[in-house]
């Protein structure tokens, strides 16, 4: 994977203060590759990757993290700023009701579709009246594919008068949603298998007549650089305010939205991940870009490093862990380390190589946040010397402090003994930190 040729490459780097051109040159051409094989466009790949090699030369590493992980998040940071991180995937509606929502695109990008699902989104969420109609004048049938749904989603459709040319029924929705009191008409498109002067000068024309507040465009996900290209057309005749991209069910690793963004400049607002009426998501650069490199676990891992890591205080543990005097208050620490990265499962998950430890904690029955909090109480109701010295806790002591936390003997024998065991193993581990102690695991699985 990705995450391993980066790693590979800097071994041996972990310590250094800063990143160095060469090393972040040489991670880039892997970066790279991930980005051609999620399909994004050679010249936006390129583009991306000389915007990213300025931010990332002379960056400080994290000591918590490695170069590797470094590089992987500063790309990913990267990819959000550039698939429209700040967007807002809001609608407008910013003019006399109704407000025309026009959606356009090829035949089968899943136009009639996303007109039901924004339709419903609108009404339900918004509490907007909705009025949907179909000017597919063409396809046999499309009429009454958008009144079935609409039939579904409760969204009310025109009535489907024969032989009308998608001009008249364009006139005949505003006309329909003015005097109704709709806030809302949605306007789903003809299509066509691809791009020709006809369709072009229809969508215009329509575009025209009812002036639309947006002009969303309908592409699937699945056809990777055909849809950027496709984009590329309709941007030059019309106002295309967003896109829609569908099909994110499917297994398009989402390189095509990096594109879309970066061609058309359009915001991506709302994602298809579904045949089903509600399968519509509002966009969201985060989650697609960890689409896109594969890597989001590594980016959630450098982020919570990077804010919620103490160093000094890792530091310090990790010292007195080395020299053997790891003692309650020192394993206090820890549980409120993991509380706030989300608790051990989820930073033991994180941490590359060590799937192995969390598998063995889950075994042993898991530890989660709220063990966590009741061994923290525990903790607090020890005196200050037993926190010290836990060799003094006989039975009378630990019948007052499991009274004093509210939990039971058991559990506080429970914790002493992982204590006993953490501190063992720290003191096995000495100064090979984390990977030492993953090592250690390893052999003895
Ligand atoms: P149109 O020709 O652009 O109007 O496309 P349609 O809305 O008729 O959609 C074509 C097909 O794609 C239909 O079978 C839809 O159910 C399907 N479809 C649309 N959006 C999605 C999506 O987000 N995910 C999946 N899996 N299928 C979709
Ligand atoms: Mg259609």
């Amino acid at each position: 994977s990705l995450s391993d040729r980066l790693s590979s490459i800097f071994e041996g780097l972990r310590g250094r203060g800063a990143l160095e051109e060469k090393d972040v040159t040489e991670a880039l051409r892997e970066v790279r590759v991930a980005l051609l094989e999620a399909d994004v466009a050679l010249p936006v790949a390129k583009d991306f990757i000389s915007k990213v090699k300025e931010r990332a030369v002379g960056a400080e590493v994290l000591r918590s993290v490695t170069p590797g992980q470094q590089v992987v998040k500063i790309v990913h940071d990267a990819l959000v700023d550039m698939l429209g991180g700040d967007a807002d995937p809001s609608l407008s509606f910013a003019t006399t009701p109704p407000a025309a929502i026009m959606m356009v695109g090829l035949q089968g990008s899943g136009k009639t579709t996303s007109t039901a699902k924004i339709a419903l989104r609108l009404q339900k969420r918004d509490k907007k009246r909705v009025l949907m109609a179909s000017l597919d004048t063409r396809r046999p049938a499309a009429q009454e594919q958008l009144a079935i749904l609409g039939e579904q989603a409760e969204v009310k459709t025109l009535p489907i008068i024969a032989g009308q040319t998608p001009r008249d029924i364009a006139k005949r929705a505003m006309e329909a949603g003015k005097l109704g009191g709709f806030d809302v008409v949605m306007l789903d498109t003809a299509g066509r298998l691809s791009i020709d002067e006809q369709l072009m000068a229809e969508v215009a024309d329509i575009h025209k007549t009812t002036n639309p507040v947006e002009t969303l465009l309908v592409v699937d996900a699945l056809t990777g650089q055909d849809a950027v290209t496709t984009a590329e057309k309709f941007k030059e005749r019309l106002n295309i305010t967003g896109v829609v991209m569908t099909r994110i069910d499917g297994d398009a690793r989402g390189g095509a939205a990096l594109s879309m963004r970066a061609v058309t400049g359009a915001p991506i607002k709302f994602v298809g991940v579904g045949e089903k009426i509600d399968a519509l998501d509002t966009f969201e650069p985060e989650r697609m870009a960890g689409r896109i490199l594969g890597m989001g676990d590594i980016v959630s891992l450098v982020e919570k490093a990077s804010q919620e890591m103490d160093e000094a205080k890792a530091k310090k543990a990790a010292k007195k862990m080395a020299k053997g005097e790891f003692d309650m208050d020192d394993l206090a620490d820890q549980f409120k380390q993991m509380r706030k990265m989300g608790g051990m499962g989820a930073i033991l998950g994180l941490m590359p190589g060590m799937g192995k430890m969390k598998k063995m904690v889950d075994q042993a029955g898991g530890l989660d946040d709220k063990e966590i909090i009741h061994q923290e109480a525990i903790i607090s109701s020890m005196t200050k010397q037993e926190r010290k010295k836990p060799a003094l806790m006989n039975a009378k002591r630990k019948k007052r402090v499991a009274a004093g936390s509210g939990t039971s003997v058991q559990e506080v024998n429970k914790l002493l003994k992982a204590h006993r065991q953490m501190a063992d193993m720290m003191k096995k581990m000495g100064k090979g930190g984390m990977k030492g102690m993953a090592k250690q695991l390893g052999m003895m699985g």
